[in-house]
């Protein structure tokens, strides 16, 4: 287990979704709220020494997570649709 305070970024097909684990309380209520429940605990401490979250490729990007977490410690970038 490693405590980090810089951004894990994943590159899900619909967009870029990020974490600050030195940021993240390990609360779970993104994991809650997660329509496609693509969210998990990851190795990586958060703040309090509680383990913070990550995703599968299963995300769409949607942004729930991003707006439920009370730390602000998720970023979701969704991918411009191609016309
Ligand atoms: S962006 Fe949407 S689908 Fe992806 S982890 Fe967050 S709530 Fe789940
Ligand atoms: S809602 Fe925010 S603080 Fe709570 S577990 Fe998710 S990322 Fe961490």
């Amino acid at each position: 287990m490693t405590q980090t305070f810089k951004d894990r970024s994943f590159e899900v097909e619909k967009g870029l979704w990020a974490i600050f684990p030195g940021l993240c309380k390990g609360c779970g209520l993104c994991i809650q709220k997660c329509p496609k429940k693509c969210m998990s605990w990851s190795d990586i401490l958060g703040v309090y020494g509680t383990p913070s979250v990550e995703v599968n490729d299963e995300c769409i990007a949607c942004g729930i997570c991003q707006t439920v977490c009370p730390d602000c410690a998720i970023s979701v970038a969704k991918k411009k649709e191609e016309k």
